[in-house]
C-alpha cells in the first residue's frame, strides 16, 4: 500500500521533500466486527487548508496531521470490504480518506454517492460538503454560502473576485453572472485569464502579476467602485481594494492563501477605509452553513447537467504526483481545482 508522509511540522513555504513515499501492507479485509470499512481511494483533493494543518499550531480551525503518518484529507473511493451496516462492498463514497491506495477507516467519515450522472471527482469539490462535526471545507459550498449569504448580491452590482480561476472562484463567479452582476477576476497566468473570460463568462479579467500598480488595475475596471470583493488572497491585493470599495460595500473574507507561508502575516494599511466608506467586511467558514448543502444541491445538479455551471479540475495522475501537486497550489501551479487520481474508477 504505497502512502504519501508528512515528515515533519513545516514552516515556510512548503517543499516536496516535507513529504515521502513509503509503502505498507495492508489487510484488505476488515476486521471482524470492527465496524470498519476497506476503501480503495480513487481520487484525492488537494485544498488549501491542508498548510495550516502541516503546522504544529494551537487554536487553529483545523487538526494538525501527524507527523510520520499519511496526510489526509477529502477523497473519493469505493468500498473494498465492510463491517458497517451502512456501508457495503462495491459502494461508491467520498469523504475523509487517506493520501494511500487503500485505506482502512475504523470510525468513517463517508457519504455513499448519490449522483453518478456527474464525474464522480465533483465529490472532491464542487459538490462536496462537511461533516457537521468537522471543519473542513469544500469549494462548491464555500463559494455557494459566501457569495449568496455573506455577500448579499443585487442583480446589477459590481462585483470582484481573487484567486478567480481557483475551485472557489470559479464559481463564485459564475454565480454572480447568474445573477446579472458585473464581474472581474484576478488570476496569475495568461491561461487562467483566458479561462475566466472565455469559459466562466467573466465580464473581465486581469493578471495581478503582471500589474505595477493594484490600485491602478482595479480603477481601470470599476472607474465607480466595487460593490463585492469575494476576498481569497489577502495581503497587498486586499489593500488596493480597500481604496477601490463603493460606499456600503460588502467584502466577504473566504481566505487569504497569500499569507499562509508566511511566519509574519503582511500588514493591511488601508482598513480605515472600512469606517469611511461604510464597508462591512466578513469573514465566513463554510462549516457555518452545512444546514444549506440539500438547497445548494437542488441548485447546483441541475445547472451542471444544463451546462450553466461549468467546472474546470486540474488532474494529475498518480499518488506519486500528490506532493508535488499539493504545494503548487500556493505558486497557482492549479487551472481550476486540484485533484489527484489515484486509481482509475
Ligand atoms: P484555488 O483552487 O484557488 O488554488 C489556490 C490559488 O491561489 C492558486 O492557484 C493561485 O492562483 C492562488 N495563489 C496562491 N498563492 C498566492 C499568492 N501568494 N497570492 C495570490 N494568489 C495566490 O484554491 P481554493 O479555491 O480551494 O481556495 C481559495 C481560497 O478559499 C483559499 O484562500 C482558501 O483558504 C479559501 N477557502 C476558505 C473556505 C472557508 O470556509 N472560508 C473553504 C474553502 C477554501 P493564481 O494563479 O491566481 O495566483
Amino acid at each position: 500500500n504505497k502512502q504519501v508522509i508528512l515528515k515533519d511540522y513545516v514552516s515556510g513555504f512548503p517543499k516536496e521533500t516535507d513529504m515521502y513515499m513509503t509503502k505498507s501492507s495492508i489487510e484488505l479485509q476488515v476486521p471482524k466486527g470492527s465496524n470498519g470499512v476497506l476503501l480503495k481511494n480513487l481520487y484525492l483533493s488537494c485544498d488549501p487548508y491542508m498548510r495550516p494543518r502541516m503546522t504544529n499550531i494551537k487554536g487553529s480551525y483545523v487538526e494538525s496531521f501527524k507527523p510520520g503518518m499519511p496526510i489526509s484529507g477529502y477523497g473519493v473511493a469505493k468500498v473494498l470490504d465492510s463491517e458497517n451496516p451502512e456501508f457495503k462492498k462495491g459502494d461508491l463514497v467520498w469523504g475523509m480518506t487517506g493520501w494511500e491506495e487503500y485505506s482502512l477507516v475504523t470510525a468513517p467519515q463517508l457519504f455513499k454517492i448519490q449522483h453518478t450522472d456527474v464525474p464522480l471527482s465533483y465529490y472532491t469539490g464542487i459538490l462536496g460538503k462537511l461533516f457537521v462535526c468537522s471543519n473542513l471545507c469544500m469549494p462548491g459550498m464555500t463559494a455557494y454560502a459566501g457569495f449568496y449569504e455573506v455577500c448579499s448580491p443585487k442583480q446589477g452590482e459590481c462585483v470582484f473576485i481573487s484567486a478567480a480561476s481557483g475551485a472557489v472562484g470559479q464559481l463564485v463567479g459564475q454565480f454572480a453572472k447568474l445573477l446579472g452582476c458585473y464581474v472581474v477576476g484576478s488570476a496569475g497566468s495568461k491561461d487562467k485569464i483566458d479561462l475566466l473570460k472565455n469559459k466562466f463568462g467573466f465580464d473581465e479579467a486581469f493578471n495581478y502579476k503582471e500589474e505595477p500598480d493594484l490600485n491602478e488595475a482595479l480603477k481601470r475596471y470599476f472607474p465607480e467602485g466595487i460593490d463585492i470583493y469575494f476576498e481569497n488572497v489577502g495581503g497587498k491585493m486586499l489593500d488596493a481594494v480597500l481604496l477601490n470599495m463603493k460606499i456600503h460595500g460588502r467584502i466577504a473574507v473566504c481566505g487569504m492563501i497569500s499569507q499562509y507561508n508566511l511566519d509574519r502575516p503582511e500588514g493591511v494599511h488601508n482598513l480605515m477605509y472600512l469606517v469611511t466608506k461604510r464597508v462591512r467586511m466578513e469573514g465566513f467558514l463554510v462549516r457555518d452553513y452545512y444546514h444549506l448543502y440539500p438547497k445548494f444541491l437542488e441548485m447546483i445538479i441541475p445547472h451542471i447537467k444544463e451546462g450553466k455551471i461549468v467546472y474546470v479540475e486540474d488532474m494529475a495522475e498518480g499518488l506519486e504526483s500528490a506532493p508535488a501537486t499539493l504545494i503548487g497550489l500556493f505558486s497557482g501551479r492549479n487551472v481550476g481545482k486540484q485533484v489527484v487520481a489515484v486509481a482509475p474508477e
